[in-house]
């Protein structure tokens, strides 16, 4: 068999054969074996946020949208405002949930690459007593940026509003303890990076602010109180819930154990991501960002200004070397995406270089490279 393309998409991403394998049965959705895996899946998300004494932690099934548009249409009601931080795609489209919903939002817009700081959300805070709450994407992964959440939290708590965080594409990597860093409600997805397949979102929300929500949402599917309620009275997803997701998910925590959780996978990605920046930059291709805000998640690069290069044609020449990038997301300058995350090594890391490398030479983009990466490198 074809290997398969690796994925450097920051979800879907690359998986583990055995997280693949794990989805090679099928499931009773109301059977207690089921429950179990349930049950086991929630009180793990809320352990590595550290989070079981405050939080629950409510599964609900669609992709990561779904989840974050559950979680402002369960906790926000009329008399709620909130900001939203926007610098990126993700907050434009958090900021888009709210405007269909009819929920009162302001933004702090700060463009593609830079990061909202902590005392600029202070003063919006001030200035404006009637917003309730605060909506930060934890890393913003149309430019890869990693915003200040540990700051920005703080400065939210200290004027006693409610912040929700986008943290889709960095929980499980990126550290989160509940105890020390303040937050009414985070959300992620099942196919970021804890490395499973696509199919349901989760958040994990302060119980107090969770259970004054009964009735508040105007969607049926979409609220997360009923969803935990029903979850507490049955063990099940009050729908149906995607089984073999959730069973590939709960092999994909296992082996986020076995690697060493967060710590663990933080330092992969970020060995990942420091081989692939350097190795990039010594063929002449330029970062969107300051070192300083780059994640460990995914890096976006300045697409070449030689007229030779096209993404479309440098997309397949890197496909037909066996690896999937990412087009950019911006919307001012040309760029394209490269992730670190899901089943990916050095070894891999290296190889997308050489293929970066061979696309250019194939299309005859001329970069400033100082050398191009060798196998024995
Ligand atoms: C992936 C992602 C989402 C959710 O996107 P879906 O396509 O709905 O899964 C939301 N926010 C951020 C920051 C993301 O990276």
């Amino acid at each position: 068999m074809k290997q398969e393309p690796y994925l450097l998409t920051p979800g879907p991403l690359t998986t583990s054969t055995r997280v693949k394998e794990a989805m090679l049965r099928d499931w009773g959705s109301w059977d207690s074996d089921f429950n179990e895996i349930t049950k086991d899946v929630c009180q793990r998300l809320l352990m590595i946020a550290n989070a079981q004494a405050s939080h629950v932690c409510v599964p609900i099934q669609g992709s990561g949208t779904f989840a974050v548009e559950a979680v402002f249409a369960t906790l926000l009601d009329r008399t709620s405002k909130t900001l939203v931080l926007m610098n990126g795609a993700y907050g434009q489209r958090a900021a888009k949930i709210l405007q269909r919903m009819g929920h009162a939002h302001v933004t702090l817009d700060k463009g593609d690459y830079l990061p909202p700081l902590p005392h600029e959300v202070e003063e919006l805070l001030i200035d404006d007593p009637a917003i309730t709450h605060v909506v930060l994407i934890h890393c913003e992964t149309s430019s890869g940026i990693l915003n200040p959440l540990d700051s920005i939290a703080q400065v939210v708590a200290e004027q006693g509003r409610q912040l929700i965080v986008d943290s889709m594409s960095a929980f499980g990597a990126l550290p989160v303890d509940a105890a020390q860093l303040p937050f009414t409600a985070l959300v992620s997805s099942a196919n970021k990076c804890l490395e499973g397949v696509p199919g349901f979102g989760f958040a994990l929300i302060e119980r107090q602010a969770l259970s004054v929500c009964e009735a508040r949402s105007p969607s049926l599917s979409l609220d997360l109180y009923d969803q935990w309620q029903y979850l507490e009275k049955t063990g099940q997803w009050r729908f149906t819930p995607p089984t073999h997701v959730v069973a590939a998910f709960h092999q994909a925590l296992n082996e986020y154990a076995e690697e060493g959780g967060q710590a663990a996978r933080l330092a992969r990605y970020t060995r990942n991501r420091d081989r692939l920046v350097s190795g990039m930059r010594a063929l002449g291709f330029a970062t969107l960002l300051e070192d300083e805000w780059l994640s460990p998640i995914i890096t976006t690069f300045i697409a070449p200004s030689d007229p030779a290069f096209s993404f479309s044609d440098f997309y397949q020449c890197i496909k037909a070397q066996g690896f999937l990038i990412y087009p950019g997301k911006l919307t001012e300058v040309d760029s394209f995406r490269i992730g670190c995350i899901g089943q990916l090594f050095e070894a891999e890391m290296d190889q997308v270089l050489l293929a970066v490398a061979s696309a250019c030479q194939t299309l005859g983009v001329t970069l400033d490279a100082q050398h191009l990466p060798t196998k024995s490198e």
